[in-house]
């Protein structure tokens, strides 16, 4: 595969191969039999697409880099609060084994200090060691997306050999942030630093940070979304020890770092980074990762506060009803009145996130068309999420506008539960008849429209078969000349759902719709049907094969029972021999319906430009 990405990742991973400072970490014995020539660099984005150069495959221990991960499980298993209570989030500046606790409560400053982490891991919920074991596990599992393990070996060798952290464990058990024996738990910090992954892992996990907990690749939630800013926050300032300041100043990311030589980054909304190479400079973090994640930032220009944010409001489109209609097909009359009243109707079509930032647009808009404004459809079909506030927001605009009389309707709601729920959660009782929703844009707007045209005084459609004298396409014609049409008319019956129409079929008539109605489709049955548009009575369909004698170019079903009166073709050329006057008559009222939807179909056009 040939990817600009991936042609700029393999030129810094050979540019750095080079770089050979630091030294392999050995104090935990078993981490000093790395070769420390190994370098993998991995990133992946938030939509799921990952780019890896060098050894992201092999695998080595998590180590330090599991402390925010099991900070984000504590949280979920525990609550924000009670996590709190036991360890702070303030940077310490010391290094990662420092014994520091905070003066008077004995609290570690932080979970990313060992002391901290240790705390952290007694919050880890388990009747047995294994039960918390196969917790930390199945968490750190859908991190990666895929099932991890413990290293044994290295875990043996760190439990050998890991007395300070033991001390620290005495420690936090004499100022009672510990409960309980403190060696169950210092085990489990042992376990859950001894955890396999690899490079490639480091990037999933990173990316399933920046996607707010979802995994990209497998679409799971690894951790409850609220807990995300957590986690990144104390890896802001507290993940890379005591160079977290000179790290944040320089690459702008929430950032890991372990003593195996792993490097964890996170841009938020955006990427993960993984990398992988163990030789370590004086603060424990790898030299290679460094410069990586340093030139990443610096040249792909990744600082989180160099940032412009999106200007590109929640609006992807805005019109009105004078402009847009509704697939149903109207009168002369009715699509006059639309015109004339159809901007008390405004449609917005939302995008992309909604958050406060975002949604803003909408309620600017909104107040800027107050006056003229009796329905407004909020189209949510193009948007990717709505967070908390926006759909707070979103609820006060309806409710303000439906406490001055004005209605207002949703179409595919679905793609934002949310939306619904806070709804529902304070309009209780009242949300079935406030929260009017639509499954698409079209039926809303015609719903609209039905209620502008009603309020105009038009007639109520439907009720009775139209005169011949009221149809568009007869206008013109005498008395006399309307009774010789109606006799060249056939009476034709449909039940609901028959096929009046079907595509590609030779055409041989002209339809007049006097009672029920029916729908015009494209695509076929397998492919995704889609309504062009719907007729009652009054209206003529099946006209244009008649002028062009073309197949059928559109699938014509009955949403009711339906009675037409029919022109055929035979009947049309002996109007046009005995009765030439009658048939030119017909052709210009066709010519002018024809010349009607044209431009209708370019106004509308020019909205969606
Ligand atoms: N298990 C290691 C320790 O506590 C983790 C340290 C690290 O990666 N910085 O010593």
């Amino acid at each position: 595969m040939t990817s600009p990405i991936l042609d700029f990742l393999r030129r810094l991973h050979a540019e750095l191969t080079d770089l050979r400072d630091g030294e392999v970490a050995t104090y935990i014995p078993e981490l000093g039999r790395a070769d420390p020539e190994w370098f993998g660099i991995c990133v992946v984005t938030a939509g799921g697409h990952v780019y890896e150069i060098g050894q992201t495959d092999i695998e080595f221990t998590i180590q330090s880099i599991s402390k925010p991960f099991v900070y984000g499980l504590a949280l979920e298993d525990n609550g924000r609060e009670d996590v709190l209570a036991k360890v702070g989030v303030e940077p310490s500046g010391d290094a990662f084994n420092s014994i520091s606790l905070e003066p008077g409560t004995g609290r570690p400053l932080n979970p990313m200090i060992n002391a901290g982490a240790i705390a952290t891991a007694s919050l880890v919920p388990g009747e047995t060691a294994l039960s918390r074991q196969r917790r930390l596990l199945h968490g750190f599992s859908s991190f990666a997306g895929r099932p991890l393990a413990i290293d044994e070996t290295v875990y043996n060798s760190e439990s050998e050999t890991g007395h300070r952290n033991r001390a620290i464990g005495h420690m936090l058990r004499n100022f009672g942030i510990l409960t309980e024996a403190p060696d169950p738990t210092v085990e489990l910090y042992f376990q859950q630093c001894s955890i396999s992954v690899t490079c490639r892992d480091l990037g999933v996990m990173a990316a399933t940070l920046a996607n707010r907990g979802v995994n990209p690749l497998t679409a799971k939630q690894a951790v409850r979304g609220e807990y995300v800013a957590d986690m990144l926050s104390v890896m802001n300032s507290c993940g890379m020890y005591d160079w977290a300041g000179e790290w944040i100043y320089k690459v702008g990311m929430p950032a890991k770092s372990g003593v195996s030589g792993g490097i964890l980054a996170v841009l938020p909304g955006q990427l993960g980074i993984g990398v992988f190479s163990p030789r370590l400079d004086s603060h424990g973090n790898s030299v290679r990762g460094i410069k990586v994640c340093e030139a990443l930032s610096q040249r792909l220009d990744l600082h989180m506060f160099n940032r412009r944010g999106s200007r590109q409001g929640a609006i992807r489109l805005h019109f009105t009803g004078a402009k847009v209609n509704s697939r149903r097909v109207r009168s002369s009359t009715e699509a006059a009145t639309l015109q004339r009243h159809g901007h008390r109707i405004q449609v917005v079509q939302l995008q992309g996130n909604m958050t406060f930032a975002t949604t803003e647009a909408v309620a600017h808009l909104v107040a800027e068309r107050h006056d003229d404004l009796d329905y407004l459809v909020l189209d949510f079909k193009h948007v990717l999420s709505i967070n908390d506030t926006a759909a707070r927001l979103v609820y006060e605009l309806a409710t303000q506008l439906q406490a001055e009389g004005r209605h207002v309707l949703f179409t595919r709601s679905d793609r934002v539960p949310l939306l619904a729920r806070v709804f529902r959660h304070k309009l209780g009782t009242d949300f079935e008849e406030r929260f009017i929703s639509f499954e698409e844009e079209d039926p809303a707007l015609e719903w609209c429209e039905e209620r502008v045209l009603a309020a105009r005084g038009a007639p109520i459609p439907d009720q009775k078969p139209p005169r011949l004298v009221d149809i568009d396409l007869l206008r013109g014609l005498t008395g006399e000349e309307l009774d010789i049409f109606g006799d060249h008319l056939e009476r034709q019956q449909f039940a609901e759902h028959d096929l009046i129409i079907q595509v590609g079929e030779e055409a041989g008539e002209l339809f007049i719709l006097f009672e029920g109605r029916v729908s015009v489709f494209v695509g076929s049955e397998n492919v995704q049907r889609r309504r062009l548009a719907t007729f009652s009575p009054g209206m003529v369909f099946g006209e244009m094969s008649m002028i062009d004698r073309s197949p059928r170019s559109a699938t014509i079903q009955a949403d009711s029972p339906v009675v037409c009166r029919v022109l055929t073709r035979e009947a049309f050329d002996r109007l046009g021999v005995e009765h030439p006057s009658i048939k030119i008559k017909l052709l210009e009222n066709l010519s002018q319906a024809l010349s009607r939807k044209l431009r209708k179909a370019n106004l509308e056009l020019s909205v969606f430009d």
